[in-house]
């Protein structure tokens, strides 16, 4: 509370004096964990990047320069552009999963670096293009994202992605080695409907699917995440007509950001990328 840290100095200032005393005898910089607030949301978040740039440890180049992006309240964002270019590395940097080495992250107004990420996580229903799947039951691999799910909502959600062949009893191997692609992205994607927070952080979920199935999972997806900030990374191009934007990267950098009718009558890069799209799907 605010009269106790206005008479003592809070544990935060002892670390940082205590880091910055280190820093003088061993001559490096010294880490310091901030303390953080638990992200308490009942509703969805804006989310913003204010000049954000980041590069991996040990990499000289930077693999995001300058990204300034907002994903108000509700508002659906899809990210395309070559491989290589960073989309990814947005998503890791939203989630916290890597910090920023300049700019900021902001979520409801707040820098990221001052909120619980696990609580973060909590809110978030996030598939990535590497999904954790342990042996068990396919029940044991969805509870972990509701715990309290019922038999009929793990089947209810199993037919929306698409899966309703397999029972909740059937057994998953480790790293769900007796699933194909597309099944473990369904089942990554079931999780996160199960899940059903504010917040959807969704890299390629469905790439290893035909384009049939991807679009029913996505009309479900959709349905579900109607209220929700979402930010979507798509490898494809086509299906993009309702993103209330898409962002455009190329090396490191977001090149055009506009809807999918902004960004086709402005001819630029994204047009550019959409006909090459098409000029190799027809061959
Ligand atoms: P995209 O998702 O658009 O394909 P990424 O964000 O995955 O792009 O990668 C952007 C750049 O960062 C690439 O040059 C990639 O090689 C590099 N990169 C990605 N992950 C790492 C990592 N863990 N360590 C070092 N470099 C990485
Ligand atoms: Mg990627």
């Amino acid at each position: 509370n605010t009269t106790s840290m206005a008479i003592f100095p809070s544990h935060l200032e002892d670390n940082r004096r205590a880091a910055k005393r280190l820093e003088s005898v061993v001559g490096t910089q010294v880490s310091v964990e901030k303390e953080t607030e638990v992200l308490d949301i009942n509703s969805s978040p804006t989310i913003e990047m204010k000049n954000v740039s980041f590069s991996y440890p040990d990499e000289e180049r930077e693999t995001l320069n300058g990204i300034n992006l907002s994903f108000p309240v509700g508002t659906k964002s899809a990210i395309v552009g070559p491989s290589g270019s960073g989309k990814s590395t947005i998503l890791s940097l939203l989630l916290n999963f890597n910090k920023v080495d300049a700019g900021e992250i902001l979520l409801n107004h707040q820098d990221i670096n001052d909120i619980d990420k696990e609580s973060i996580w909590k809110h978030s229903n996030v598939v990535l293009q590497e999904n954790h799947f342990f042996f068990g039951t396919v029940k044991d691999n969805l509870a972990i994202a509701s715990e309290n799910a019922t038999n009929e909502e793990l089947q209810d959600v199993l037919k929306k992605v698409e899966l309703e062949h397999l029972q909740l009893n059937s057994q998953v191997l480790e790293k769900g080695a007796n699933l194909s692609g597309g099944e473990k992205q369904r089942l990554a994607i079931a999780r996160a409907m199960l899940k059903n927070s504010f917040i959807w952080m969704l890299d390629e979920p469905t790439s290893s699917m035909d384009s049939l199935t991807e679009a029913k999972i996505y009309e479900e997806l959709f349905q579900l995440a109607a209220n929700d900030t979402l930010v979507l990374i798509s490898h494809r191009l086509n299906g993009l007509e309702k993103m209330d934007q898409i962002i455009v990267m190329e090396d490191g950098k977001v090149v055009e950001v506009g809807n999918y009718e902004d960004l086709m009558q402005k001819q630029g890069y994204f047009y550019e990328l959409k006909q090459i799209e098409q000029s190799v799907f027809q061959g």
